[in-house]
């Protein structure tokens, strides 16, 4: 069982104003088999913890650890993080123009693996997968998110994950922009994910919707930077309630 250690995070990021710190010390532990709801308004920072612990270069870690299984995950590169067994599904995915769903997937499957998938059970695997997340099998040869629907994107990274099969999954926003049924469908991945694998999930969302649909063992709620308050599942109803504001009051 995977665990990934953060402890007092710090970050920052350059923008025409100056360098801003945007992570203020974060404090979070994600064990194998657990989910963890991170909540927050906009603009708390959610995204930068997610793209901070990718190895994203925008974002500079000015002090903090995050640690994988013990291992210091900030002095890995970005392919050494996804081999160490995480995954993270961006809130904007980019378009990779020329490489098709298929080559993509088995191009990150040989990367995490440290060899190519034996192609017979790969493309029983990647159709299984296609199946349950119920995308057209002639989604496979088109590019990598060009002119795909919000909907789709969301399931090529729910797809990713399935055969990926990561040890540590930061979903950003999967909830954004998707509709009762396609957040249905992504939903039913992750949970797939969860009962086949020990995997230990990040799930970061502005609003409840998807807790329906994916329960976590814990919510945190995210303000200005840092973890301000955590519970159990209950919590998350109470932010349906009372939404963010009596977290505001001071902040900044
Ligand atoms: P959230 O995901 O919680 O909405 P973000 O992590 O996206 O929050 O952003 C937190 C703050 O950091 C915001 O004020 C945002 O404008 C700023 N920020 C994040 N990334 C960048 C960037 N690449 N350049 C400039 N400012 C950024
Ligand atoms: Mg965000
Ligand atoms: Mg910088």
């Amino acid at each position: 069982m995977s665990i990934l250690e953060i402890k007092d995070l710090h970050a920052t990021v350059d923008t025409p104003e100056g360098t801003k710190e945007i992570l203020k010390g974060v404090d979070l532990t994600i064990k194998g088999g657990e989910t963890h709801a991170i909540m927050g308004p906009n603009g708390s920072g959610k995204s930068t913890l997610a793209y901070s612990i990718a190895g994203h270069p925008k974002y500079d870690i000015t002090s903090g650890t995050v640690l994988l299984d013990g291992e210091d995950v900030l002095e890995m590169s970005v392919d050494e993080r996804a081999r160490a067994g995480l995954f993270l599904a961006m809130q904007y995915p980019v378009e990779v123009p020329g490489v098709t769903v298929s080559n993509f997937l088995r191009t990150a499957k040989t990367a995490v693996d440290g060899e190519a998938p034996s192609l017979r059970t790969w493309v029983k695997d990647v159709k299984g997968a296609m199946a349950n997340l119920k995308m057209d099998e002639a989604f496979a040869e088109r590019n990598v998110n060009e002119g795909f629907s919000g909907g789709e994107k969301k399931r090529h990274e729910i797809l990713q994950m399935e055969l990926l099969k990561p040890a540590i999954a930061i979903l950003d926003e999967t909830d954004s922009g998707l509709d009762v049924d396609a957040l249905r469908v992504v939903s039913e991945g992750v949970n797939r994910a969860k009962a086949n694998t020990d995997v230990g999930v990040m799930l970061i969302t502005h609003y409840t919707r998807i807790l329906n649909y994916i329960k976590p063992d814990f919510v945190h709620v995210f303000v200005n930077g840092r973890v301000a308050e955590e519970g159990g599942p209950e919590l998350a109803e109470r932010l349906e309630a009372e939404g963010y504001e009596r977290f505001l009051t001071g902040a900044n």
